[in-house]
């Protein structure tokens, strides 16, 4: 037995793995990581494997940046965590003040999480109370897209749309409006209608900017997003952006609602906020929202909500840093010039494939879909043999996910697509 087989029979035997069936788990030939460097995983036998999910889409500058690392061992010295619930924390202010300088929100207030699915929760529960607290009855549904994922807590899975096994859990989803989704050309169109009907019982519309990551990287046309958020003003909707993929210059700039001309009532955020370093998450909200919760003290306008490690001062601390560097390195010009030459690799070697069905990219959030016949597995398939060929990728269904990091290299991007190229061509022959 070598030393993967060993971890792995350890970890299989004790550690319980989302969103996998443990009865398989040591046959997909997982990797386990014993440390990383920059763009690249070293599993416990030291095999090297260009990380081009991104750890599940967090990370952005890659792993042990120097900066971040430092920043960390930095608020060490200070406090690792002090609790925000009636009490404060030096380095949260900072990192909100920096937050509020970026957003694209008016008048900014954040209310600190660990998980974007507690971010999306927040958000409703906010807007809910929002409602409540300003004496107006009956504006306490939601509207939604199809395809849409915003988590997997229940507030987070009442909203998003079916798939990913919510089934079971449908006497526990709250009903919602439910537009069409994004590979709809009418979706847009129809969210509007929507949300003039029902104006009067719709407490907010939730949306993913630009892209829904977890349908399988659908994008949507700006003017629609643009011309929703102008539904929702005109109808005194609030408006939800779940940005906890596409935040941090995913899409090529720093919030994908720019690119849609929206500025949110609740923004959320999450995964690369900390560069991929720390669970945390946030709830930013526009100051007219914030206000309806201001009060006598111990009345019931409070937003009675908070999580133990809300405003986690070592994540704080490399949020604040990753900002920074954010802006140092001028990361977006990366994310843009990497995307151009992303997609025109993507033409030339994927797209012409005939086992390829679609290929679609916004910034560094792209997607290959296979046209696998049913039950072939495909997805699974094309990324276990990237695997083997040293690049991580994971697929969504029959989507092969590419979400390099935002630091991701020339050189690296072909190699990506060509293992990607090799491995389609292999499985599909
Ligand atoms: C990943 C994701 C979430 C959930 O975030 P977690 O940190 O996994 O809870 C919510 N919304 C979107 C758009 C996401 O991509």
């Amino acid at each position: 037995m070598g030393e993967h087989d060993r971890w792995v029979a350890r970890d299989a035997a004790r550690v319980w793995h989302g969103f996998t069936q443990m009865a398989c788990y040591a046959e997909n030939a997982p990797v386990v990581v014993e440390r990383a460097e920059g763009h690249e995983l070293i599993d416990v036998d030291g095999n090297r494997y260009l990380d081009a999910i991104s750890s599940l889409w967090v990370t952005t500058l890659g792993h042990r940046v120097p900066e971040l690392d430092e920043a960390v061992r930095a608020q060490l010295e200070r406090a690792a965590h002090t609790t925000l619930l009636g009490n404060g924390n030096r380095v949260v202010v900072e990192l909100a003040e920096a937050l509020a300088r970026v957003v694209p929100v008016d008048d900014p207030h954040v209310l600190f999480a660990s998980d974007g699915a507690c971010a999306v929760e927040q958000a409703l529960k906010i807007a809910f109370q929002h409602w409540r607290n300003r004496g107006v009855r009956g504006r306490e549904r939601f509207l939604a897209f199809g395809g849409a994922y915003h988590g997997d807590t229940i507030g987070a899975l009442s909203v998003g749309d079916g798939g990913f096994g919510a089934e079971v859990f449908e006497p526990l989803r709250f009903p919602v409006l439910r537009a069409p989704g994004f590979d709809d050309p009418e979706c847009f169109p129809t969210a509007v209608r929507m949300v003039a009907e029902h104006a009067d019982e719709l407490a907010a519309v939730i949306v993913e900017p630009l892209v829904q990551g977890a349908a399988g990287m659908r994008i949507g046309p700006p003017e629609g997003f643009a011309a929703l958020g102008q539904a929702c003003r005109e109808a005194g909707v609030l408006l939800i952006c779940d940005e906890v993929a596409t935040g941090f210059g995913r899409t090529g700039t720093l919030f994908a609602s720019e690119q849609c001309a929206l500025r949110p009532d609740l923004l959320c955020l999450g995964k690369g906020l900390t560069g991929g370093y720390l669970p945390m998450s946030a709830t930013v909200a526009a100051g007219e929202v914030f206000a309806s919760f201001l009060g006598p003290d111990l009345s019931e306008r409070t937003f009675y909500h908070g999580h133990s490690y809300g405003g986690n001062a070592l994540a704080a601390a490399v949020a604040l840093r990753h900002l920074e560097l954010l802006e140092a390195r001028d990361v977006l010009a990366n994310v843009r010039e990497r995307s151009t030459e992303l997609r025109g690799l993507l033409a030339d070697r994927i797209a012409g494939l005939p086992a390829v069905r679609d290929v679609r990219l916004a910034g560094l959030m792209g997607g290959v879909e296979l046209a696998g016949p049913p039950g072939a597995r495909w997805g699974r398939r094309v990324c276990a043999t990237a695997v083997r060929h040293g690049v991580l990728l994971r697929p969504l269904g029959d989507v092969v996910v590419l979400m390099p990091p935002l630091t991701v290299t020339s050189p690296e991007l072909h190699r990506i697509v060509e293992t990607l190229r090799d491995a389609v061509v292999a499985v599909t022959a």
